[in-house]
């Protein structure tokens, strides 16, 4: 008896064991559409500025027993200016709307008729799996003059994938947008802005170009038009990369975006600003 009695035991502790490794296994292998359908849901955190500083934190909590430093994203811009852009010409009166997400069938439709209302072209940086599911939309934005960026073909956390994934994120969208629209474009924003060291140079000897940005509407929470609107005009400057969102993640009401674009356009207008595209911003070209 006492001897089932320790079999019994064992078996129950492999059992166990077994389930754990299992557990702790799976989210490597959550396929990537099932990556990109939480896309949006958690963009960059709440910070006044720097933007996007992020990976701070995680480096932080988990600095002991990883490999070598990660450079925050603020670390990075400083000691890549030219490969990680914030702004534009900080002594020029212009300012850049960008739109993160991009295509959807709801929202993007809408964002795209007040830029048409306003004669405003602006940056779509799209995601590569909704490229493909929104052809005409991208086809669209092209005819209209707008802008197309690439923001990763699922929407993953870039600086957490291995370089072979990392790389066909890029790739993989390099296609998509170069089927839809004639071009591979030049410019890279990566989800929740976050980029490593040596996937920043990766790019670069690619000839992409990282383009985050510093004025944040936060818009991505599905707020208010009016606080949409404060959000950007009470951190507005020269030079101005203005982060919004053409669509949501599940369930996130992008209601408040749309309606506070008017307002936010002919604002910056009545300030002076000119509203340009990021290439015009940047003084670069829009392909490669
Ligand atoms: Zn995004």
């Amino acid at each position: 008896m006492p001897k089932l009695l320790l079999l019994f035991t064992v078996f129950l502790l492999m059992t166990a064991v077994c389930a754990g490794g299992r557990e702790t296994g799976s989210p490597a292998l959550i396929p990537p559409s099932a990556l990109a359908s939480q896309e949006a849901a958690a963009e960059p955190a709440p910070k006044p500025s720097p933007p996007a500083n992020k990976t701070t934190g995680r480096t932080d909590n988990t600095g002991k027993t990883k490999r070598s430093r990660t450079l925050t994203l603020a670390q990075l811009h400083r000691k890549y200016p030219q490969l990680l852009i914030l702004n534009g010409n900080p002594l020029v009166r212009q300012a850049a709307l960008t739109f993160d997400d991009a295509p959807d069938n709801k929202y993007t439709p809408r964002v795209l008729d007040v830029l048409r209302e306003h004669h405003v072209q602006a940056t779509f940086f799209v995601v590569g799996w909704r490229a493909e599911k929104y052809p005409d939309v991208i086809r669209r934005m092209v005819r209209e003059g707008h802008i197309i960026g690439n923001h990763s073909y699922s929407h993953a956390d870039l600086s957490r994938l291995s370089d072979t994934r990392f790389q066909t994120e890029i790739r993989q969208t390099e296609m998509v947008i170069h089927h839809l629209t004639g071009y591979t474009p030049k410019l890279v924003r990566p989800p929740y802005g976050s980029i490593k060291e040596h996937q920043l140079l990766w790019l670069e000897s690619r000839n992409s170009l990282v383009t985050n940005w510093n004025v944040d509407s936060l818009d991505w929470r599905g707020l208010k038009a009016p606080q949409v609107t404060r959000n950007v005009l009470s951190t507005m400057k020269p030079g101005a990369i203005i982060l919004q969102h053409s669509s949501g993640g599940r369930g996130i009401d992008m209601t408040g975006t749309v309606q506070a674009l008017p307002t936010i356009i002919t604002k910056l207008q009545g300030e002076g600003y000119e509203l340009v595209t990021l290439p015009e911003l940047l003084h670069i070209s829009k392909s490669k």
